[in-house]
């Protein structure tokens, strides 16, 4: 099946509240344009290099989220343009995000990226470190960050009572945050699910998905 039709058929099941995101890595500008040309306005990339270069070549009302991980050395190729960064793990990344946005004269939405799986492989933090970042004092004052929400991914497995729990955990987690009072920090996103997963995630309390594959066909790595 087409991109398009693809991507209007997964649009036809989400609810309104939740926002989909394209994850488009490692397709070419071509099949994001057939996105684009859909209706779709939010890709999603892993690579922060690969992400750069499809910003210079399409058009300027795409919002770009960066959903995989972020090597701190490499957030200034990205600071003028990105809208969302799903996976900050940990506060040294955050302070660099702050300092180079800052030299933008942007605040940048961030989520923090909780650890929900049972995987070592998974990035992200614990759900009391989160909290502990975002009530600290030297958290409240990076001005040009602002954490919008959580992310997280599930274990890769068939089974669907341990991926049910784990989000179910990042639901707790973001009700916990939620509460937390800071300038900063104002939570309303909670980014889970994939082509897989995704209607379980909304089941959950999900509020943006992550679809590639479902939309894009498999990718090809070679
Ligand atoms: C690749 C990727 C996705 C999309 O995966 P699909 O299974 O192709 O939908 C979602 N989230 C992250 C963090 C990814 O790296």
């Amino acid at each position: 099946m087409s991109i398009s039709t693809n991507l209007n058929n997964i649009k036809s099941t989400l609810p309104k509240h939740v926002t989909l995101v394209a994850v488009s890595k490692t397709k070419p500008v071509s099949d994001l344009m057939e996105a684009y040309n859909a209706g779709q306005r939010i890709f999603g990339e892993n690579k922060i290099q690969e992400m750069a270069e499809k910003h210079e070549l399409m058009p300027k009302d795409i919002e770009w989220h960066m959903i995989g991980h972020v090597q701190r050395n490499k957030v200034k190729y990205m600071t003028a343009f990105v809208r969302l960064i799903h996976g900050v793990d940990n506060y040294k990344l955050l302070d660099e995000i702050n300092k180079q946005a800052k030299k933008h004269d942007r605040i940048i939405d961030c989520l923090l990226q909780i650890k929900i799986a049972s995987e070592d492989s998974k990035f992200g933090m614990s759900a009391k470190e989160a909290s502990e970042i975002i009530q600290s004092k030297e958290f409240s004052e990076l001005k040009n960050v602002n954490i919008t929400g959580v992310m997280g991914m599930a274990t890769f497995t068939n089974d669907k009572k341990q991926v049910e729990q784990e989000f179910k955990l990042l639901k707790s987690t973001f009700n916990n945050l939620k509460t937390i009072q800071a300038k900063n920090c104002n939570i309303e996103t909670i980014s889970m699910g994939m082509s897989g997963d995704y209607q379980l995630a909304i089941n959950c309390g999900s509020t943006m998905v992550r679809v590639g594959s479902s939309i894009f066909g498999s990718r090809n790595y070679n």
